[in-house]
């Protein structure tokens, strides 16, 4: 079977099961502060494991994009080096919400692995939890029954807390799980070893290896460590597709298989050199240069995926978060190819074409952007091949410097610098070091690299302690409809950031909006008759709004107001209609292409990117701005469907955004020809945005363009603003009607006398040259030509080389000139003076300079020094012949 029919088999058995199909949410998550990138299948549903959201339906299957390179799960160090740890990989899962639990999970597991796919039974081991005596919980025997009626015991496994008990986080739901692991080695390598399976399950050997773990979340964890039931049981099961493939294949490497071929084979082709398969291996071992090709070909085709993904998902490489965390995976592609395939320019886009060609199906999103995934690697490559240049040369100079010293050591805290600089791995600098005879302090590195990661963890450091539960129930969101109702608090909590405290609010009902998609929180007050508690911020967690408080109601139990702050709500409203307005216009300018890839709206501003390849030009912002203007005048009014199912909103012809994640039913918000999926808060018609005007436009990233923009009162200052300037500048010239005329005809007259004066100063200088050289003394045969006179610095050097010009035979000149109260000292002289005399006017200038309180030095025959002495001047003039002691 193909990696495509072992996907779809997947997905047919549980259909044929009764689960829901679903699609994979997008692998950048965009609005949760806990979790950057989905790394898990569960992740999508943990506002339904949490009691969030509706369960219904109770069976899911999908697979899911997932992405293990920070936080909890982090794969990034191992991938390339073992063969079967992916940074991206997908995750196929089925789920049961309170309907089936372990014996459907274990039976339909089996169903599916033994006699839908063949895998041989004996082959296969499972691991039950062996249970916390501290904690109270018993060994998962229900667990163990059950897969007693497909293996024999001596396949059951009892395995530990960290192997076989999930928990969400520090808090939330948790529960023992299974997994199922194969034993894939060779008969030669089984005979070598002489260990059974069992034996080496979980014991990090390639051949034995975990590919399925089903959890059974019963328990809930709370903020004081203590376990409670869960209301509702829930079946969460994680299968990594690659392995999946590559057992069925036959492989014994996930890059064996049809997923990763043909990558590698596109980079054998670009490179030149050779990949060695498992199976090639066996047959003759390799030499330490060619496992480092193949670990290098592994990161490539690895890191292609991820990075691919998640520009796809909207997530581009950049200095912050999540964008840094792709930055990363980029860079350490960048380096392998760099080190290890000889690859000194941009190489991995080179790749993008096959990748979308082997799963361009599979992902459409992958193929629908292709072109710009392409851009910004390429950007992204040759930034970072320049950084790696300038580091090289960096570690060559301190590798001169300890050659010089006669050391031997380059200390930790360079290499540090390095690596947190430039973007170079200890293991780079310590190869370059190698090579020439170097070795790096790695105790030093470590010991720096562990204060960045305190400093880190100190700045993001966030407490929150358990909810507190006033009343049951869930919220309902009224803010479609309302700024103000009245409302009860269900729960609340104390958080502690930074030393900062404050408290988040649940209500039954409200009308604020907490923060997402871009469009930030209301803010407002919570009030009744004897008090009234600011809402400073409201946030979205888990598909509810969080209200934020500085401190609780003394009274938490009374029934509230809750009131939203109309004006800024009215004004982010605006701008959140208005950016739907831009991206349509944008789409009718520059064409279908245009793609939103991030917005940010608040009450005073608008800011919208997207894709597009080159620069909007000036005609084309105005275009923009008329059409959008042209659709507020008309006063089109919101057209809203709420609750729309997926498949039907797309039939209205919404536009959906790469990376987003839509739930099964959607909002549609259409304004005219306007028509977006969007949950957000909009104008009640678009007369009320008032106007529209774009502030700037520009480069965010390769093949990504940003407008800023304003609307309403916002433009309404901007236009007093101008106004007030404009009117300034008009009284300037007398408030003359042909303003541009006057202002034009003042420029050319101030060139002309500009040109006219630097004239008179030729001359003069001409004038002054000659008078000098006329009064020149001789002494000794040298020329003497002394004098302090008023003259600006540019015209004094001018002065100086035309007198040395003029005199023929030694000279020895020394001018003090001044103007706006700044002295200079310049002195000039004949080659002879410094050949034959051997003075230094460089020098002579630093000595006499001291007289005027300044500094400065030059040539041998010409040097000037300014100061802030005026009457210091003569002095200093004098002190040169002193010192020229002709
Ligand atoms: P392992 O111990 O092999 O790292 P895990 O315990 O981290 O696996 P789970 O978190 O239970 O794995 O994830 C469920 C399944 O996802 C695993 O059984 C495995 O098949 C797959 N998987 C996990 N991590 C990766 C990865 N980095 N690359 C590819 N597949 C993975
Ligand atoms: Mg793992």
């Amino acid at each position: 079977m193909t990696a495509n029919e072992i996907r779809d088999s997947f997905k047919k058995f549980f259909e044929s099961k009764q689960h829901a199909i679903v699609p994979s949410a997008p692998m950048v998550i965009k609005d949760d502060p806990t979790l950057m990138f989905t790394n898990a299948g569960m992740n999508q549903w943990k506002d339904i494991i949490l009691g969030t959201r509706d369960p219904e339906p109770r069976r899911r299957a999908d697979t899911q994009k997932c992405l293990r390179v920070s936080g909890k799960h982090n794969d990034l160090e191992e991938v390339g080096h073992d063969t079967y740890h992916h940074t991206m990989f997908e995750m196929l899962g089925n789920w049961s919400f309170g309907d089936y639990f372990k014996e459907g999970a274990i039976d339909m597991a089996w169903e599916y692995l033994v006699d839908v796919l063949k895998l041989n039974p004996e082959d296969l081991y499972v691991t039950v939890f062996e249970g916390s005596p501290e904690e109270n919980i018993p060994r998962d025997d229900e667990a163990a029954k059950y897969w007693a009626k497909h293996v024999p015991e001596d396949h059951i496994i009892n395995g530990n807390k960290h192997d076989n008990f999930w928990e969400m986080g520090d808090t939330g739901p948790c529960g023992p799980c299974s997994e199922i692991h194969v034993d894939s080695r060779t008969p030669e390598q089984r005979k070598a070893s002489g260990k059974s399976g069992r034996d080496l399950v979980n014991q990090d050997d390639p051949q034995v290896i975990e590919i399925w773990n089903l959890v059974f979340m019963q328990f809930n964890r709370k903020a004081d460590g203590s376990l409670e039931k869960l209301s509702m049981n829930v079946i969460d099961t994680g299968m990594g597709f690659e392995r999946l493939v590559r057992m069925l294949q036959g492989k014994h490497s996930n890059y064996d298989t049809d997923v990763f071929q043909p990558i590698i084979k596109a980079e054998q082709q670009l490179t030149d050199l050779k990949y060695v398969t498992f199976e090639e291996e066996q047959e003759a071992p390799i030499s330490k240069q060619q496992d480092d090709i193949n670990v290098a070909m592994r990161v490539c085709a690895d890191h292609l995926r991820a990075v691919s993904f998640s520009i796809a998902d909207g997530q581009l490489p950049s200095n912050a978060k999540a964008g840094y965390v792709i930055r990363r995976i980029l860079r350490r592609a960048v380096r392998y190819a760099y080190t290890f395939l000889g690859q000194k320019e941009a190489f991995l886009y080179k790749l993008v074409p096959t990748l979308v060609y082997e799963m361009g199906d599979a992902f459409p999103e992958l193929k629908a952007q292709q072109q710009l995934i392409s851009k910004v690697m390429k950007e992204e490559e040759d930034a970072f091949l320049r950084t790696l240049d300038k580091g090289i040369s960096l570690l060559d100079k301190a590798m001169e410097l300890l050659k010089a010293e006669g050391k031997s050591e380059l200390d930790g805290v360079q290499a540090f610098r390095l690596f947190d600089t430039y973007g170079f791995p200890l293991d780079l600098t310590e190869l370059i070091c190698r090579e020439n005879g170097f070795t790096v302090n790695e105790e030093q590195f470590n010991v720096e690299m562990q204060k960045q990661k305190e400093r880190a963890r100190n700045a993001a450091a966030v407490e929150n302690s358990d909810w507190v539960e006033l009343a049951a129930g869930e919220q309902q969101f009224v803010g479609y409809d309302y700024t103000e109702y009245e409302c009860h608090i269900l729960r609340y909590r104390k958080v502690t950031q930074k030393k900062n405290e404050f408290y988040e609010l649940v209500l039954d009902y409200t009308p604020f909006y907490g923060e997402m998609g871009g469009q930030v929180g209301d803010c407002g007050v919570i009030c009744n008759e004897t008090e009234t508690i600011d809402i400073i911020d409201s946030k979205r967690e888990n598909n509810q709004t969080v209200h934020i408080v500085k401190q609780l109601p003394k009274d938490s139990m009374a029934q509230f107001m809750a009131c939203v702050d109309t004006d800024k709500r009215y004004a982010s409203a605006a701008n959140h209609t208005a950016t739907h307005l831009l991206d349509y216009a944008l789409k009718q300018v520059l064409g279908d292409h245009v793609e939103q890839k991030g917005s940010f709206v608040s009450p005073d501003t608008l800011r919208f990117d997207f894709s597009h390849f080159e620069k909007v030009s000036d005609e084309q912002i105005r275009e923009v701005e008329r059409m959008v203007n042209d659709m507020i005048r008309q006063d089109i009014h919101i057209d809203e469907h709420r609750d729309v199912p997926f498949d039907e909103a797309k039939k209205l012809g919404a536009i959906a955004l790469f990376g987003e994640k839509y739930g099964d039913k959607v909002r549609v918000v259409r304004f005219g020809p306007s028509c977006e999926f969007c949950g957000g808060i909009h104008a009640s018609s678009t007369g009320r945005i008032g106007f529209f005007k774009i502030l700037s436009e520009s480069s965010v990233a390769a093949g990504i363009r940003r407008i800023e923009a304003k609307t309403g009162k916002e433009c309404e200052e901007l236009l007093y603003q101008t106004e007030d300037m404009l009117k300034a500048v008009k009284a300037f010239f007398n408030n003359a009607k042909d303003l541009q005329g006057v202002i034009k005809k003042y420029i050319d007259e101030h060139d002309a006398m500009k040109k006219e004066i630097e004239g008179f100063q030729a001359q003069a200088v001409e004038r002054a040259a000659k008078q000098l050289v006329e009064k020149a003394r001789e002494v000794n045969g040298v020329k003497v030509v002394s004098a302090v006179l008023p003259m600006n610095p540019a015209a004094a050097k001018d002065l100086a080389f035309k007198i040395r010009a003029a005199v023929e035979g030694s000279l020895l000149c020394v001018l003090g000139t001044h103007a706006d109260s700044k002295p200079q000292l310049s002195i000039m002289m004949s080659d002879d003076m410094v050949s034959d005399h051997g003075l230094n006017a460089g020098q002579l200038v630093r000595e006499a300079a001291k007289l005027i309180q300044g500094g400065g030095g030059g040539q041998p025959h010409f040097a000037q020094a300014g100061g802030k002495n005026v009457d210091g001047l003569s002095a200093a003039v004098d002190k040169v012949m002193e010192l020229a002691n002709l």
